[in-house]
């Protein structure tokens, strides 16, 4: 492990400061924290993008979601093949042992994953088509989807194809038979969103109206 060296000093004085101010006005909390275990209510599925960032636009501070990100926010479909996967074993501890209320998957716009997709699935990045690609087969999630907004006129595509990101990860949500289960009993609630970075708007899947409309 020769390789791993310490932090730079940047992020050292970051976490020395955040210890003095946030930690220190608030060291019963935390501590509560520790001994009481986490009971989130919500479960995210966000994007690994930077900008993204869903405790802030919720106000929500720690214990109150239990986040996975991955690119482009994706759910592959069940999957119960011996293999490491991630995203679903999140999904599972998530809503068989904390037992979340709510199921929510964010998308978001100027998505750097959807792009690539879009760009894979239209012949233009081979070296996410090679079977080593890691990014390449997590997109591969998406194919429907850039299927299905192939009639959408070319300027509104990419933003048609991210939110279809998160509509294919909410149909793949519904193979995973505790997902369902929890949704039939009544446990859990299943949720879609999109985030336009730059304009600070969240819009919501409605599922009467078949597509995204705005909070
Ligand atoms: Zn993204």
């Amino acid at each position: 492990m020769d390789h791993v060296r310490p932090l730079p000093s940047y992020l050292v004085q970051r976490f020395h400061g955040w210890r003095a101010t946030t930690y220190a006005e608030n060291g019963a909390w935390y501590r509560r924290l520790a001994e009481d275990g986490q009971r989130p209510r919500a479960m995210v599925i966000s994007c690994c993008d930077s900008r993204v960032h869903v405790t802030s636009i919720f106000g929500a501070d720690q214990g109150e979601f239990f986040i996975h990100r991955n690119i482009a926010n994706l759910v592959p479909p069940y999957a119960p093949d011996g293999d490491h996967h991630g995203t679903s074993a999140a999904v599972e501890y998530a809503v068989t042992t904390l037992k979340v209320a709510h199921l929510i998957v964010l998308g978001h716009s100027q998505c750097g994953g959807v792009l690539g997709c879009h760009a894979m699935c239209t012949g233009q990045a081979p070296e996410l088509e090679r079977e080593t690609s890691f990014v390449g087969k997590w997109l591969g999630i998406l194919r429907p989807g850039f299927e299905r907004v192939a009639g959408v006129p070319e300027a509104e595509r990419i933003t048609a194809l991210e939110r279809e990101s998160v509509i294919i990860s909410l149909e793949n949500l519904m193979t995973f038979p505790f997902v369902k289960t929890a949704l039939a009993d009544g446990q859990m609630t299943l949720h879609g969103l999109w985030t336009d970075i730059g304009e600070g708007r969240l819009l919501q899947y409605d599922a009467a109206a078949r597509g995204f409309v705005p909070l």
